[in-house]
C-alpha cells in the first residue's frame, strides 16, 4: 500500500508559525521566555532541534501563559450567553470582554474604547453597565455564578 509521504519542511513551516505566533502572545507576560523562544525557533528553522523538545517547551511557556491569564482575569466570563437578553438591554458580555481587556492584556485603551462604542454603532448593541437596574434575572442563569450584578459596576 503506498502511504502519503510526510511532507515535513511543510509541517516544520507550520510549527515554526505556530511558535511565532504563541511568542507573541507571550511576550507581554514573559519577558525571559521570548529569549528561549528565539533561540529554539532559530534551531528549528536550521534543523538542529527536535520538534518534540521544542514542543514541550512551548507547552510549557503556553502553560504559564495561562496561569498568569487567569491570575489576572477580573471576571470570569465565557461569553456563553446564557445571561441574555437581559431585559434592559445591557450587553453583560460584552462589557466584561472589554473590562478583561484592560485587566488581562492591559489593553486598557482599546477596552475603554470599545465600552464608549457600545449601543452607538449598528454591530455593536446593547446598553453599557449603567442601564442595569439590578433585576438579579441575569445572575439566575448564569452557569459560572457571577456576581453579575456586582462586577457590572466595577466594570463601568
Ligand atoms: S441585573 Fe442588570 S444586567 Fe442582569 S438582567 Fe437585570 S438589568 Fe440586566
Ligand atoms: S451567563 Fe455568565 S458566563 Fe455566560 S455570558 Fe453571561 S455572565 Fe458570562
Amino acid at each position: 500500500m503506498n502511504l502519503p509521504q510526510p511532507d515535513l519542511p511543510r509541517h516544520r513551516q507550520a510549527v515554526v508559525d505556530a511558535l511565532r505566533q504563541a511568542r507573541q502572545a507571550c511576550r507581554p507576560l514573559l519577558p525571559d521566555g521570548d529569549e528561549r523562544f528565539r533561540e529554539l525557533l532559530a534551531d528549528l528553522v536550521e534543523g538542529r532541534s527536535r520538534l518534540e523538545t521544542i514542543m514541550d517547551l512551548a507547552l510549557g511557556l503556553i502553560e504559564e501563559a495561562k496561569v498568569i491569564y487567569q491570575a489576572r482575569t477580573r471576571v470570569n466570563c465565557t461569553s456563553c450567553g446564557y445571561c441574555l437578553p437581559c431585559p434592559h438591554e445591557v450587553a453583560i458580555p460584552k462589557i466584561f470582554d472589554f473590562y478583561n481587556r484592560g485587566r488581562v492584556y492591559g489593553l486598557w485603551d482599546d477596552g475603554r474604547r470599545m465600552y464608549k462604542l457600545l449601543g452607538n454603532i449598528p454591530w455593536l448593541p446593547g446598553k453599557i453597565a449603567s442601564a442595569c437596574v439590578e433585576c438579579g434575572a441575569c445572575e439566575e442563569k448564569c452557569p459560572q455564578h457571577l456576581s453579575i450584578r456586582k462586577q457590572l459596576k466595577q466594570a463601568h
